[in-house]
């Protein structure tokens, strides 16, 4: 019979977690009962963490969010739109209904699938994971938290508490390629992050690689040709070939396989025209701010 652990607070949930290092931690469930539903994981020890109030907080700095790991998809649509349009657009395309009233942030960490479709949008706001344990709290940089397919930083005994997020200043816009509306699992998807402030630009991309990745080549490239050609001062529109070449770049970033989702080949294509549209309509929108 599997043991079922149920912390009413986080001191709690952290104690139970030290006792319990192989405990099967469970928030919403969306993975996890899969995995239970098809015999790919029978755990002696569950330790759900869905009752415990301090993991469903959003609070706000003047800079930054911080997204409590219990907070579901359905929330971060209705609470963070303006402050975070990528990751808010990101959690409208998950699942259906049910899926986004059950799923949480900190469980799509804790799966670390390289199509989770929070991961772009942590990746290109320059995002950090707030990881506690018995013993401490320590932050790690999205960009450092996944290690390979399904497997992040986590140690026995470390939870998610939170993630912290820099608000935007700029336009922030998330696309995703996949078959279906509602339940669609990403073929590929992009996020682009562009902040006027520190004339920064983010990327991020998923279900093209091992793990979800950063453009890191076609980010200095679009920034050095905004700020060569002074366009932060004085946005103009945008030179066909510099779209182009953006795109080129953050496809020659991805590093897919083929799958039943899709083929390499297509990922590629379909990630050259995301980016192309993104880097579009994000710039419109930064032309028409006050
Ligand atoms: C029909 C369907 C459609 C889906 N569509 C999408 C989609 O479009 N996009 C997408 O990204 N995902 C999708 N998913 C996957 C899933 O809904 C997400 O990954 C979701 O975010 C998981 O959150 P959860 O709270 O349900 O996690 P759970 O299933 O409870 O846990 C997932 C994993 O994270 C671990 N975990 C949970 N919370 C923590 C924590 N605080 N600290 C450490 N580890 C933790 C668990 O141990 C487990 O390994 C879909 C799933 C289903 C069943």
């Amino acid at each position: 019979m599997t043991a079922f652990l149920r912390p009413a607070n986080w001191p709690q949930a952290l104690e139970l977690r030290a006792e319990h290092p192989d405990a099967l931690v469970v928030a919403g469930g969306t993975d996890v009962c899969v995995d239970i539903n098809f015999g790919r994981l029978s755990p002696e020890c569950l330790l759900d963490i869905s009752a415990v109030p301090e993991l469903a907080v959003i609070s706000r700095s003047d800079e930054r969010l911080r997204i409590g790991a219990a907070v579901t998809y359905s929330r971060l649509l209705a609470e963070i739109q303006t402050d975070l349009p990528a990751l808010a657009a990101a959690a409208r395309t998950v699942g259906s209904l049910q899926i986004r009233n059950r799923g949480t942030i900190g469980g799509n960490l804790g799966t670390s699938s390289p199509a989770g479709d929070c991961h772009p949008p942590l990746l290109a706001s320059r995002a950090e994971i707030e990881i506690s344990s018995v013993t401490g709290t320590r932050m790690v940089a999205a960009a450092e938290f996944f290690l390979a397919p399904k497997r992040n930083v986590l140690r026995p005994g470390e939870l998610v508490a939170a993630v912290h997020v820099p608000r935007a200043a700029g336009p922030q816009v998330f696309a995703k390629t996949g078959t279906r509306n509602a339940m669609v699992i990403a073929i590929c998807s992009l996020a682009l992050v562009l902040d006027p402030p520190t004339r920064r630009v983010g990327t991020g991309i998923g279900s093209a690689g091992p793990v979800p990745l950063q453009a890191v080549q076609a980010q200095d490239y679009l920034m050095e040709a905004l700020n060569a050609e002074g366009q932060w001062d004085r946005p103009r529109p945008l030179p066909p070939d510099l779209i182009s070449g953006f795109a080129d770049r953050v496809a020659a970033a991805a590093r897919p396989i083929d799958d039943v989702r899709g083929s390499a080949a297509y990922r590629v294509h379909a990630l050259r025209v995301l980016a192309g549209r993104a880097l579009t309509w994000a710039w419109d929108e930064f032309r028409e701010m006050p």
